[in-house]
């Protein structure tokens, strides 16, 4: 079973070995809602509704221009 790294308490989090972009997962430490963005290697974000993302690019405040992370 594919595991990846929760962003927000950084504890390892299982994915189902048929999860698919964009799938929600609940990190079983944290509970944090979050989110499948990559599949190869997996990588989870927090889902919306929580902390921002620094991968999100549809943010338009100025101040979040820079990279951030
Ligand atoms: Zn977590």
């Amino acid at each position: 079973m594919p595991t990846s790294v929760c962003p927000e308490c950084d504890e390892e989090v299982y994915v189902d070995a048929d999860a698919e972009q964009g799938d929600r997962i609940i990190c079983e430490e944290c509970q944090s809602d979050l989110i499948v963005v990559g599949l190869d290697p997996v990588e989870l974000d927090l889902s919306d509704g929580s902390e921002d993302s620094f991968d999100d690019d549809d943010y338009e405040d100025d101040e979040y221009e820079a990279d951030r992370y």
